[in-house]
């Protein structure tokens, strides 16, 4: 019959419209193999960055942090602390007492405007020095000369631990006449044309680092920090006999792997997608941090409105039309691809979500969107995994190890908010580096806190050098 034909068409179509949707879905899977090669890639990135002749090219550039130890519970003080690069900006005082390794902090957010990010890189230490100003005020420190430690989530070149030069922006900054210039400096420079007050810069250290310093206040067996935020880095404590740009073979120091970086070589190639590169092409850093797009929370909603706006040119989703907030940059916030993956949440709530990102979406529709973000941010976990695979292996081989114990501090917003990140990554690990026995410590404010134990530690070691 003529309804009967119906049916069976209606099936056909909705049958060959999932096939289409498959067919996209799939090139996000990572088979076990792809994912054992991507481990051993990292490998050799690591080693490349390492050594000094290949160093220069290197696209993973494991940048020393003149950071050699660990605190050891005898730092006191107060500190001042500045957080730059992740998702908020932080001016926080921080009060260690020593022996009972306890820390109060008081901290204020600011908003960083996107013209300041993206003005000159005077106006964007100006402002920085305004935040700390408004800070010293609101806490009544107005006048005070406390040393500073300076959280910059950045690639930087380090000659000691208070100098910084920054190698280039990431994520959404882009201020000029910074690149190539020291980072303390800029900031010395702008507290000087403020006029008001005098600081003591005592270290600049990347947020990867103050994670695990701070974890490692906790638990002596932390030696890698990882983040899983805006942006995706790692760092780790490395033999010194392995750190062929510093001189000296005693002791270890703590690497800032910029595995961002991974894949610039065109080493990822061919797990790249069509979205991967459209995410790319869209960014304020063309080329550049490859794996950094494919896994941190900037660019994961990104990767699916790209994903999004070609199933609705197929014709696959929101009756094939693309609206003009389809069609705009950044709405999908980390924020709501953790609330899209809940499991607790009803369709009838993802629709809502969408509803309120400006996305009329029938039921079906929720479904394809939530599959979507699903294998994205799967292979963005598992790509951490097979990145974080590679050090922990490659440090256990390092000491010789049958069998490795190891803590990794970990911070970020993907990490902490997404439903499913954490698990995933943790799983990808064990089955990448079965002889390694990873545990994960989540850093409560690692990047800020981390900067003033450092500080602390290095303020340590000037005084004992003077006694
Ligand atoms: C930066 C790293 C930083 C990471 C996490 C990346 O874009 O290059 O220095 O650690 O973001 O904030
Ligand atoms: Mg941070």
């Amino acid at each position: 019959t003529k309804g009967a034909a119906m049916v069976t068409a209606v099936a056909s179509r909705l049958q060959a419209q999932r096939k289409q949707i498959d067919k996209v879905l799939a090139l996000f899977r990572l088979t076990q193999e792809q994912l054992v090669g991507i481990r051993n890639k990292m490998r050799v990135e690591f080693e490349y960055g390492l050594k000094k002749d290949t160093h220069p090219l290197a696209t993973v550039k494991m940048l020393p942090t003149y950071v050699c130890g660990m605190p050891d519970g005898t730092e006191k003080g107060k500190f001042l602390a500045l957080d730059l690069g992740g998702t908020n900006f932080r001016v926080l005082l921080v009060k260690i007492r020593s022996g009972r390794r306890s820390v109060r902090m008081y901290n204020k957010i600011f908003a960083i405007p996107l013209e300041i990010m993206q003005g000159t890189g005077e106006e964007l230490f100006d402002h920085i020095v305004q935040c700390i100003a408004d800070f010293l005020d609101y806490m009544g420190l107005k006048g005070a000369q406390l040393p500073l430690g300076f959280t910059f989530s950045f690639p930087c070149r380090q000659a000691s631990i208070d100098k910084g030069t920054l190698i280039e922006w990431t994520k959404g900054f882009k201020a000029t006449d910074c690149e190539g210039e020291d980072v303390v400096d800029m900031l010395r420079e702008a507290i000087k044309r403020r006029n008001e007050f005098d600081l003591d810069i005592v270290a600049v250290v990347n947020d990867t680092v103050g994670t695990m310093m701070t974890c490692g206040y906790e638990d002596s067996n932390c030696e890698v920090g990882l983040i899983a935020g805006t942006g995706s880095n790692m760092c780790y404590m490395e033999e010194m006999r392995n750190i062929e740009l510093v001189e000296g073979d005693e002791g270890k120091m703590c690497i800032n792997t910029e595995w961002g970086g991974f894949g610039d070589n065109g080493c990822l190639d061919d797990i790249h997608t069509q979205y991967d590169k459209e995410v790319d092409e869209g960014s304020l850093n063309p080329g550049k941090q490859r794996y950094e797009k494919m896994t941190s929370g900037m660019y994961l909603g990104e990767i699916v409105r790209q994903i999004l706006i070609d199933l609705t040119k197929q014709g696959l989703l929101f009756r094939g039309q693309i609206s003009e907030r389809l069609r705009t940059r950044g709405i999908f916030e980390t924020k709501f691809l953790s609330q899209i993956e809940s499991d607790r949440l009803a369709l009838l709530q993802v629709r809502r979500i969408l509803q309120q990102l400006g996305l009329d979406s029938t039921c079906e529709d929720s479904i394809v969107v939530k599959e979507v973000c699903g294998a994205v941010s799967r292979r963005a976990a598992q790509l951490y995994g097979a990145g974080l695979a590679a050090i922990v292996e490659k440090r256990r081989e390092d000491q010789g190890l049958e069998h490795m114990r190891i803590t990794v501090g970990v911070d970020g917003t993907l990490y902490k908010l997404h439903p499913h990140f954490s698990r995933i990554l943790r799983e990808t690990v064990k089955e990448l580096a079965p002889q390694c026995d990873v545990m994960f410590m989540l850093s409560e404010d690692g990047s800020g806190k981390g900067a003033a134990l450092i500080t602390a530690v290095a303020k340590r070691l000037q005084q004992a050098q003077r006694d």
